[in-house]
């Protein structure tokens, strides 16, 4: 996974995604979608991954904005 978007870890994100395999029939340079993933958490900062319901491959992730507030969680 190719990104510049670095996450704080175990907190809620918003972010964007898209789907980089060309095998995949969410493929980016086909369908020109753009993932929207709310909530999405970080996990460790390291260990995160949006994946494709498709393909089964992580998507890369283009942008994440903190929530604020965080959401509750039960
Ligand atoms: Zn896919």
């Amino acid at each position: 996974m190719s990104s510049d978007v670095t996450l704080q870890p175990a907190l809620y994100y918003a972010v964007t995604a898209q789907d980089n395999n060309p095998a995949c029939r969410n493929y980016y340079g086909n369908t020109g979608k753009i993932w929207d993933v709310n909530p999405f958490y970080s996990n460790d900062g390291v260990h995160y991954s949006v994946v494709c319901g498709i393909c089964g491959q992580p998507m890369e992730i283009l942008t994440a904005v903190l929530l604020d507030p965080q959401p509750e969680v039960s």
